[in-house]
C-alpha cells in the first residue's frame, strides 16, 4: 500500500467522515495500531510531534538587558561626564566595569536559562498508544499520523486525534477556545463546516481530558494541530525573576536617587566649605557615586537562584515557578497525601475477610508467589466458592497487569492498588480466569469505585470494588458458601476495623449475575441489580523508609504535616501514629468536614493532623481553612480533581510518576520521585537559597558604604582622597566577581532545619542586619583611611599610599567573606573549610591583587606603585583584625538578641 503524503491528507476535514474513513485514510486500524516500520516512515515523512521551540530571547537582546538597571545607567552617565571633562581614564576603567559586569550577567544568565530549560525537558509529555497490536507509553514526540491514543481522566491531549471509543469523555478546551467549562466528546460525526468547538468528535492537541476515557486516531501532529496553527510558540521561556529580585530591584532604585542626593549634597559641601577645584570635586562626586553602587548584586542573585533550581532538580523537585524557590522557605504546613508519597506505594493483599472465613496470604511486593492459608493450613481453591468468587472479581474488575521486567522484578503496569490484586489472583491460581469485558465505570477518587460488565463461558456479570462503606451500601445480600443471605453490617464493620487497624488499606468486592441483554454499565445499573457482597481485602503498602525520618526533620523545622488520604480513618491513624503525625489525635473524616462550616473548619484544620476519607473537594477547603489561619501551606496532588487545590495551595506539589498532567500544569514543583522525602529537600534547598542570598547582601553592601565613608570622610576634612573613583571600581568589580560569586554555592548550614519557617513578608534587610552593615562599612572605612595616614606618615608618596589603602580595603573583604559564610552564627567551626570556592575565590583575588600592585600597565592605568614585601603586613593585621571583631560583634549580639 502507497504510504501517506502530506499533499494527499493535507484538506480533508476528518470530522466529517465516519471512524471507517477515518482508518482508511491514515491507512491504520484501531485494533493493532501501526507497525514501528510504519512509525518510522511517517516520523520521517511529518517530522516530530513537537511545536517549535518557544521565541527565547536573543543573544542580543540578553546582553543589552544586562545594561537595563538604574545603577548602570548612572555608571554610563559618570563615564559621559567623565569624559567630557577628558579624563579618559576613568571613562575607560568605569566603560570597562560596565561592560566586564555585563558579560558576567550575560554568560551566568545564559547557564541558568540552560538549567531552566534542561529542567523542562525532564517534563515532558508521554502518550499511551497501541502499536503492533501492544498497548505502550511513548514520548509523545514520537507521534504519527495514524497512531492509535489512548486519552483517560487527567492527560493532556498530545496530538488532535479523531475521537473513535468514547465513554463519558469530557475534555476542557480553554487553550483553544477559551471556554473554561469542559464539553463531552463523541464519535459520531458531525457536519463538514462546524467551528472547531462544535468538532465534538475531535480532541485537539493541548487540551485537558477531564473526565471518562476515549481512544483516538491522531490526525494531525505538530505544526499541523490546531494549537499549532494558532500559535508558533509553546511556554514562553519563563522570566528570570522572583518576588526578592523586584525587592532587591525596587532597592536599587531607592538607592540610586540616595545616591544622588547625597553627592549632590557632598559637591554642595565641598564647594563652599573646602578649596577643593571644581573638577577635584566633581570626581570626587562621581567617585561616591560608583563606590556606593552594589554592580554586582543583581547578577549574583539571579545566579544563586539557578544553582538553587538545579540543587533542587538533582534531590527530585523540579521548580516550574521560580518564586517557589523563595517561597519554599516559609512554607508552615505540608499537606501531603499518604499513598504513594509517605508509603511505598507497594501494595500486597495480605488478608481477606468473607461472610465466613479470614484469609492469610503470604508474599511481599508483586511477585507472585505465596501460599494461601486459612486457620493455619494451606487452602484448595476450588473449595473456597466465595474466596473465589471475589478473587475473580478483583481480576476482572481490574486495569492493570503485572509483569516481570528486564530484571527479574515484577513490576505493576497501571496501578499499584489494583497490581496487588492481580498478584493476588496469581496466588490463587485465577490467572487464567479472563472473561471479556462488555463495558466499565472507571474508578474517581470522588466515588471511590470501579464497575466492570463482564461474560465468561457461562454468565454475565457485574463486578464492582471499591471503598467498603462504598461498596456495602450498594448491597443487600452477602455470599457465602451455602449461597446468598442478608447482609450483616455488625459483622463487616467490626472485621473493617480489624484490618484496618494493621494499617492496612481496605477493599471490597461484590458482583451480581445480570442476563445478557444488558451491554451498558452505568449508576443506575448498579442499582438495579440486587449485588451481593463478597467480602474485604486488606492490602497493605509499607510506609517509606525515608518518611520519619523526613517528618522528624519537619518537626524541628517548624513545619506541620498534615496527612491526607482517601483510605479508610483507622487505616489512616495506624500509618500516622507509625510515622508520627497526629500523635493519637483524632482523625477527621471526610464526611465531617462537610458537615463544618468555614469558621469551624478553621479551627479544627489547625488542631488535627490526619484527614481520612477524603475527596479531592476536601484539599480545596482545607488549604482555605490553612490560609484562613494565615499559614502558608504546600499541598501534594495526583488526580485531574487535586488541580483546584493545587493552585490555590501557595505551593502545588504534583507527582511526577503517577500524577496526571493536569494536576502537574497545576502546580509549581514536581516530584520526580513521588517522595515526602523530596519536598522536605526542597524546603532545605529553599532556606539555604535564601540564606545565600542574604549572605551576599550582607556580604557586599559593607564594602559600597566603606568606599563611601572614606571619600566623603576625606571631603568633609579636606584632604587627598585616599582612594581614587578608578580605584574604587576596581575594588568592587574584583570582589564582586571573585568573592561575592563564592557565596552562591556556599552549602546549607546545619541549623537550617532547626529554625521556624521565615515570615513570608519579612523584609530582607532588617534592623540587624542594617546595623551589620554600617558596623563593618564603619569598621573597613576605618582601618582603610588608617592604613593610609600610616603609609602617608611613613613618607610614601601619594601612590604608594593609595596603593596600601585599597589593598587594606580588598583585604577587609577577603576577610569578611569568611564571616560571611554564616549570618549570625560563629565562623570558627569545621565548616571553615566546607566550601572550596570560597579558596578559589581568594586565590584569584589574591592573583588580581599582585597585577593591581606590581602591574607596570595597571601602574599607569590605576595609579598604583608596587609595594616593598613588608608593606602587606598591613593589609594582612588589618583584615585578621576585621574577622575577629566582626566574631566577637556576633557573639554579643547572639547574646543580646
Ligand atoms: P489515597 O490515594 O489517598 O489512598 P484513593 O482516592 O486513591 O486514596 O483511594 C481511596 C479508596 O478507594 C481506597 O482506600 C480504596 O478502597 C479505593 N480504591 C483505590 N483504588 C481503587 C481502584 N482502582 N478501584 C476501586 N477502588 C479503589
Ligand atoms: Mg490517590
Amino acid at each position: 500500500m502507497a504510504e501517506l503524503k502530506e499533499e494527499n491528507i493535507k484538506d480533508e476535514k476528518w470530522h466529517s467522515l465516519d471512524v471507517a474513513s477515518v482508518e482508511k485514510g491514515l491507512n491504520t486500524s484501531i485494533e493493532t495500531g501501526l507497525a514501528e516500520d510504519v512509525v518510522k516512515n511517517r516520523l520521517e515523512e511529518f517530522g516530530e510531534n513537537k511545536l517549535p521551540e518557544g521565541k527565547k530571547r536573543s543573544a542580543l537582546m540578553r546582553l543589552l538587558v544586562q545594561f537595563h538597571n538604574v545603577l548602570i545607567y548612572l555608571l554610563i552617565v559618570a563615564a559621559v561626564v567623565t569624559a567630557f571633562m577628558n579624563h579618559w581614564v576613568d571613562t575607560f576603567v568605569i566603560l570597562a566595569v560596565v561592560i566586564v559586569n555585563a558579560i558576567i550577567g550575560f554568560v551566568q544568565e545564559g547557564r541558568a536559562e540552560e538549567a531552566l530549560e534542561g529542567i523542562k525537558k525532564m517534563l515532558s509529555l508521554e502518550a499511551l498508544v497501541i502499536r503492533d497490536s501492544n498497548r505502550q507509553k511513548i514520548n509523545a514526540e514520537e507521534l504519527v499520523l495514524g497512531d492509535i491514543v489512548i486519552l483517560s481522566s487527567g492527560d493532556k491531549v498530545p496530538a488532535d486525534v479523531r475521537i473513535v471509543k468514547a465513554k463519558n469523555f469530557r475534555v476542557e478546551e480553554s487553550p483553544l477556545t477559551g471556554e473554561s467549562t469542559d464539553v463531552k466528546k463523541i464519535t459520531d460525526t458531525v457536519n463538514e463546516d462546524v467551528v472547531l468547538g462544535d468538532r465534538k468528535n475531535m480532541a485537539y492537541s493541548g487540551t485537558l481530558v477531564t473526565y471518562g476515557e476515549a481512544t483516538g486516531i491522531v490526525v494531525a501532529t505538530g505544526q499541523r494541530t490546531e494549537i499549532g496553527k494558532i500559535t508558533q510558540m509553546m511556554d514562553e521561556v519563563e522570566e528570570i525573576t522572583t518576588p526578592l529580585l523586584q525587592k532587591i530591584d525596587r532597592f536599587g532604585k531607592i538607592l540610586s536617587v540616595f545616591i544622588i542626593v547625597i553627592a549632590v549634597t557632598f559637591f554642595a559641601f565641598g564647594y563652599y566649605f573646602r578649596d577643593y577645584t571644581y573638577v577635584e570635586l566633581f570626581m570626587a562626586s562621581i567617585g561616591l557615586v560608583v563606590a556606593s553602587i552594589p554592580e554586582g548584586l543583581p547578577a549574583i542573585m539571579t545566579i544563586t537562584l539557578a544553582i538553587g533550581v538545579q540543587q533542587m532538580a538533582k534531590r527530585n523537585a523540579i521548580i516550574r515557578r521560580l518564586p517557589s524557590v523563595e517561597t519554599l522557605g516559609s512554607v508552615k504546613v505540608i499537606c501531603s497525601d499518604k499513598t504513594g508519597t509517605l508509603t511505598r506505594n507497594e501494595m500486597t493483599a495480605k488478608t481477606i475477610v468473607t461472610a465466613e472465613q479470614r484469609y492469610e496470604i503470604e508474599g511481599s511486593g508483586y511477585k507472585p508467589e505465596g501460599m494461601i492459608y486459612k486457620n493455619d493450613e494451606q487452602i484448595d481453591i476450588n473449595r473456597e466458592t466465595v474466596f473465589k468468587k471475589l478473587v475473580q472479581c478483583v481480576r476482572a474488575c481490574n486495569d492493570s497487569q503485572i509483569k516481570k521486567a528486564e530484571d527479574r522484578e515484577w513490576k505493576v503496569v497501571g496501578t499499584a492498588t489494583e497490581g496487588a490484586l492481580q498478584t493476588l489472583s496469581y496466588k490463587a491460581g485465577l490467572k487464567d480466569y479472563n472473561p471479556k469485558r462488555v463495558d466499565s465505570i472507571p474508578f474517581e477518587s470522588d466515588n471511590k469505585y470501579m464497575a466492570t460488565l463482564n461474560q465468561d463461558e457461562d454468565n454475565n456479570y457485574i463486578f464492582l470494588k471499591g471503598a467498603p462503606e462504598r461498596i456495602i451500601d450498594m448491597c443487600s445480600k452477602q455470599l457465602t458458601q451455602d449461597g446468598e443471605q442478608e447482609i450483616d453490617h455488625e459483622y463487616w464493620k467490626k472485621q473493617m476495623e480489624s484490618i484496618a487497624s494493621q494499617g492496612e488499606r481496605l477493599m471490597a468486592a461484590a458482583y451480581a449475575k445480570v442476563d445478557g441483554s444488558i451491554d451498558n454499565l452505568n449508576e443506575n445499573e448498579l442499582k438495579n441489580n440486587n449485588l451481593i457482597f463478597l467480602g474485604l481485602i486488606g492490602i497493605i503498602d509499607p510506609p517509606r523508609d525515608e518518611a520519619f525520618t523526613s517528618i522528624e526533620e519537619c518537626k524541628k523545622a517548624g513545619i506541620r504535616v498534615i496527612m491526607i488520604t482517601g483510605d479508610h480513618a483507622i487505616t489512616a491513624q495506624a500509618i500516622a501514629n507509625k510515622l508520627g503525625i497526629g500523635e493519637n489525635k483524632d482523625v477527621v473524616m471526610g464526611s465531617e468536614i462537610e458537615k463544618l462550616d468555614d469558621e469551624e473548619l478553621k479551627k479544627v484544620v489547625m488542631t488535627h493532623n490526619v484527614f481520612a476519607r477524603t475527596d479531592p473537594a476536601h484539599k480545596l477547603r482545607l488549604v482555605k481553612a490553612l490560609q484562613a489561619n494565615n499559614e502558608l501551606c504546600a499541598m501534594t496532588g495526583d488526580g485531574v480533581n487535586d488541580a483546584p487545590a493545587l493552585k490555590r495551595a501557595n505551593m502545588g506539589i504534583a507527582m511526577g510518576i503517577k500524577g496526571t498532567e493536569v494536576s502537574k500544569d497545576a502546580s509549581e514543583i514536581i516530584l520526580t520521585d513521588d517522595n515526602f522525602a523530596s519536598i522536605v529537600n526542597a524546603v532545605e534547598e529553599g532556606r539555604t537559597v535564601y540564606d545565600n542570598i542574604r549572605k551576599t547582601i550582607l556580604f557586599l553592601l559593607p564594602t559600597n558604604g566603606a568606599e563611601a565613608l572614606v571619600l566623603m570622610g576625606a571631603v568633609l576634612i579636606g584632604v587627598t582622597l585616599p582612594i581614587t573613583p578608578v580605584q574604587i571600581l576596581w575594588v568592587n568589580m574584583v570582589t564582586a566577581v571573585t568573592l561575592a560569586l563564592a557565596l552562591s554555592v556556599e552549602p546549607m548550614e546545619k541549623k537550617v532545619m532547626q529554625l521556624p519557617p521565615r515570615e513570608p513578608d519579612e523584609p530582607i534587610l532588617g534592623g540587624y542586619f542594617l546595623w551589620r552593615i554600617t558596623f563593618v562599612s564603619i569598621l573597613v572605612a576605618g582601618l582603610t583611611a588608617l592604613a593610609y595616614s600610616y603609609s602617608l606618615m611613613g613618607g610614601n608618596d601619594i601612590d604608594t599610599n593609595r596603593t596600601i589603602a585599597v589593598n587594606m580595603l580588598v583585604a577587609a573583604q577577603l576577610f569578611y567573606l569568611f564571616n560571611s559564610k554564616k549570618l549570625n552564627e560563629t565562623s570558627i567551626s569545621n565548616d571553615f573549610f566546607n566550601n572550596k570556592y570560597v579558596f578559589v575565590a581568594v586565590a584569584v583575588l589574591i592573583a588580581l591583587q599582585l597585577m593591581f600592585t606590581y602591574a607596570p600597565f595597571m601602574n599607569t592605568l590605576f595609579g598604583t606603585a608596587p609595594l616593598t614585601a613588608h608593606a602587606w603586613l598591613i593589609p594582612l593585621i588589618g583584615g585578621l583584625f576585621v574577622f575577629f571583631i566582626v566574631e566577637a560583634e556576633k557573639y554579643i549580639m547572639r547574646k543580646i538578641l
